[in-house]
């Protein structure tokens, strides 16, 4: 019988579900909206049940959108917390998946996941480490990657906020994040864009002084991310982050804010692969999921040879 490995990349406004070994033997997959967690959840719980039945699924990974609880010890680990998601506040996602299926379920953030996707599957980046998958579009979350493990902490990486240079004469808007107002994400999420520009980012036309701007603050972000992790390689991934020309020009404007300070060839001599989009497309985080549900079946088999 072939083992079998279970992913959800559960999203805020969708809900990814796979079973397979990788993404060249992919089993089934299915999409659905993100409705209320009842109904959700049990969508989920029922695509994965008929390979329950002969034993063939081994476990099961989720990739959560957050903030949610890591802390394997603690009484509500794998819930979500502080999301203003309506009706999705203290769910407890990765408990109730894992009772109706009885299977191991390992839990993560849907961008740890990507990052883990991206690196696990991705030949040329298995080797390269700290590696970093950064995602901008609802919001702007980062995964980290550091001597092969994901950067877990006191929660997780959150580096979505965090405090970028905000010229008001450049650029008045205050920002839209109900904790810091300009912070990262505030200034440079898709909601964000939209709320400055009155119209969708996917919509702002290519001369649109929108992207220059956008280009700007993504690539201070990058710019204290490699000062502070010293990355291998930045997979940029998010629904505004596929704007056409967009890894180009924050390449280009790492360069110019780097300075020739960091002395490596990636960055002097071919920063276009440095900076790089997801391989794996939209399917970094369901696949991230996959990768973190083979792990928790190794790391499972010697408990129960041991029973
Ligand atoms: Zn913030």
């Amino acid at each position: 019988m072939t083992q079998l490995f279970g992913g959800i990349e559960a999203g805020g406004t969708k809900f990814v579900c796979m079973v397979g070994i990788g993404p060249l033997e992919v089993v089934a997959e299915l999409q659905f909206p993100t409705t209320q967690p009842d109904e959700t959840i049990q969508r989920a719980i029922e695509f994965f049940k008929p390979y329950t039945r002969g034993g063939e699924l081994a476990a099961v990974g989720i990739a959560s959108f957050g903030p949610v609880d890591l802390n394997p010890a603690s009484p509500t680990y794998g819930y979500t917390t502080t999301t203003p998601k309506s009706g999705w506040s203290q769910v407890n996602l990765r408990g109730r998946i894992q009772q109706a299926l009885n299977l191991p379920v390992a839990f993560d953030t849907d961008v740890n996941a990507a990052a883990l996707g991206e690196h696990h599957w991705i030949p040329e980046n298995r080797s390269l480490d700290p590696f970093l998958y950064m995602t901008v579009g609802t919001g702007i979350g980062l995964g980290i990657l550091a001597n092969g493990q994901v950067l877990h902490g006191l929660i997780h990486s959150e580096a979505g906020h965090l405090a970028i240079p905000h010229d008001l004469q450049k650029d008045p808007f205050p920002g839209i994040c109900p904790y810091h107002g300009d912070c990262l994400e505030g200034l440079a999420s898709g909601p964000a864009m939209a709320k400055r520009w009155g119209q969708l980012a996917e919509t702002l036309p290519d001369n649109h002084p929108a992207w220059e701007l956008e280009v700007e603050y993504i690539s201070l972000a990058l710019v204290n991310l490699i000062y502070t992790c010293s990355p291998q390689r930045i997979v940029l991934g998010g629904g505004v982050a596929e704007h056409p020309g967009l890894h180009e020009a924050v390449s280009r404007k790492v360069q110019q804010h780097l300075n020739g300070y960091i002395r490596s060839p990636v960055i002097l001599e071919c920063i276009n692969d440095y900076i790089v989009p997801p391989s794996l497309k939209k399917r970094s985080g369901v696949l991230g999921a996959i990768a973190m549900a083979i792990d928790m079946a190794i790391s499972e088999t010697p408990k129960r040879l041991s029973r």
